[in-house]
């Protein structure tokens, strides 16, 4: 008899748990908190974005949905090996030497881009925001070559389909309120007064970046200010319930992915946008100009790295400026440079032809002091270093707190500034996982019948996040729970 595994979510994660299972012959009911719309949860959200090692541009290739692009054979795709994943996930990990879950993600990240291309879940390459025009070739800049075929939901609806093709069943509305235990096994959950019973239970209900409360709690008090940039619905449910069924608390929990965000966009972020528009609310082309707080003062390196590699941390350190704002400010020679969500309608912004007068417009700014950094700022660009924006170009701003690359001087009208607060997109810390994905408790044991994935699985990111590593981590992770959950004895885990 086939076992039954009950998958708790439906976004990437949860369906490639479910896909998994399934594949071992498991009968596999997902059940979803939100109703069909909002199912699919950050998931659907994102660009679709996934990073994974590759050696050579051959071996992205066959994930391609057009691999007859005209643009292909005029692109540069460079190479993301592991050793590179690897120093990009160290770069973040303040010390630590590599987690277990991370040797895991990158070893088995090129496996599960090919796993989920034999299900029917194909990529393009991301033209427009990872790549500059140089030459007449189109150079990537950082690793993070594919997205899934129509972003998010593109990636959803595909999963969803390779789901219901092996005969997965899932019910919206369907919010998960308790575990069944019987014997120390997890047996079922609860659904409301409903039961439903089965032979493993895969959580994949996301964090709690949606949970006001918990954010408070574990990352702290600014963070109830924070705008969620995802779904409404991970409210870390499944992260409590596992904790009350003995679960040991991992990873790090005042850790979160933030991003900088539009001071005026809605509290949730909104599906109700066409693919390409949804993302309008964040604000990562910091490095094409400078932040400055209400104090006047700029706060980070806007030029440190490529915005890969800064934009999950910076949506800390805009919330944890003074009224948890700034300002980003540019000149007219960078417009063209700005990503579309710069130029939507409803993107908040001031103009004006000096840079005085757009000082003046900052609201809530010290208008001296802005205007004494902005002075500073343009005199200490280095004028003899040519921008380019396809490499770490070295055209600093040699300041106590410097601008390490990209760093022009804003003197070009018309200027313009947009206003921006911390958008939280993940939280890093929750559950232990085994090998074999089951939820590991306080002595380290696995708990029988309870396996985990997705945001739910602390330990892979600790000081920050290399772009496009969370929906890898979660097929990586999920595809694993899977596996094991719907295998020949999931009570053992
Ligand atoms: C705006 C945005 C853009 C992003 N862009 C990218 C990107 O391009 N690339 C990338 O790698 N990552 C990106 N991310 C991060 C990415 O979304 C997450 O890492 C990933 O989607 C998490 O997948 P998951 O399956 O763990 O969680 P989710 O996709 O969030 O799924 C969790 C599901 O669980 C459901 N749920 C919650 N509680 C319960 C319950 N009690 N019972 C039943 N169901 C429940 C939720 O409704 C939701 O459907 C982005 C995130 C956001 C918000």
């Amino acid at each position: 008899m086939s076992n039954k595994v009950i998958v708790v979510g439906s976004g990437n994660a949860a369906l490639c748990a479910g896909i998994a299972a399934l594949e071992q012959g498991a009968q596999v009911l997902m059940l979803e908190k939100a109703d069909e719309a909002l199912a699919g949860g950050n998931t659907k959200y994102t660009a679709g974005a996934m990073r994974f090692a590759y050696d050579t541009s051959a071996d992205l290739i066959p994930l391609l949905r057009n691999p007859d692009d005209p643009r292909v054979p005029k692109t540069d795709f460079g190479q993301y090996t592991a050793q590179k994943f690897e120093a990009d996930l160290l770069g973040f990990n303040e010390g630590r030497p590599l987690s277990t879950e991370q040797r895991y993600l990158i070893d088995q990240s090129g496996k599960a881009m090919a796993w989920l291309a034999t299900h029917g879940v194909t990529f393009e390459p991301i033209y427009s925001r990872q790549s500059f025009e140089k030459d007449g070739r189109h150079i990537f800049w950082g690793g993070l070559t594919l997205a899934a075929m129509n972003e998010g939901v593109g990636l959803f609806d595909m999963e969803l389909a390779a789901f219901e093709r092996l005969g997965g069943e899932i019910r919206y509305g369907s919010g998960v309120t308790g575990l069944i235990q019987s014997g120390g096994k997890v047996t079922g959950v609860s659904v409301g007064d409903e039961a439903i019973h089965a032979d493993a239970v895969i959580l994949a209900s996301g964090g709690f970046e949606a949970n006001a409360d918990l954010r408070a709690k574990y990352i702290g008090p600014d963070w109830t200010k924070a705008k969620v940039r995802g779904t409404p619905h991970n409210t870390g449910d499944g992260l409590v319930m596992a904790l009350g069924a003995g679960a040991a608390e991992y990873g790090l929990y005042h850790g979160c992915h933030a991003t900088p965000m539009d001071l005026h966009m809605a509290d949730y972020g909104g599906l109700d946008l066409d693919p390409g528009e949804r993302k309008n609310y964040r604000k990562i082309c910091y490095f094409l100009g400078v932040m400055v707080n209400a104090l006047g003062e700029r706060f980070v390196d806007e030029g440190e790295n490529f915005r890969n590699y800064t934009y999950a941390q910076f949506g800390r350190a805009v919330l944890e400026q003074p009224d948890h704002f700034a300002w980003q400010i540019f000149d007219s020679k960078v417009f063209d440079l700005l990503y579309a969500e710069y130029r939507f309608h409803d993107a908040h912004f001031v103009e004006a032809d000096s840079l005085d007068a757009l000082i003046e417009k900052l609201d809530g700014v010290d208008i001296n002091a802005a205007t004494a950094t902005l002075q500073d700022y343009n005199n200490a660009v280095d004028d003899s270093t040519v921008f380019d924006p396809t490499i770490l170009d070295g055209k600093s701003a040699n300041l106590p707190l410097p601008k390490s690359n990209w760093a022009q001087k804003i003197d070009t009208g018309p200027f313009r500034a947009f206003p921006v607060t911390g958008g939280i997109t993940f939280t890093y810390g929750g559950l232990k996982v085994s090998d074999q994905g089951a939820v590991v408790d306080t002595s380290s044991a696995p708990i029988p019948g309870l396996y985990a994935c997705g945001e739910l699985v602390g330990g892979v990111f600790y000081g920050g996040y290399p772009g496009g590593s969370g929906l890898t981590s979660g097929a990586v992770f999920g595809r694993n729970a899977g596996r094991h959950a719907g295998g020949s004895d999931p009570g053992r885990a």
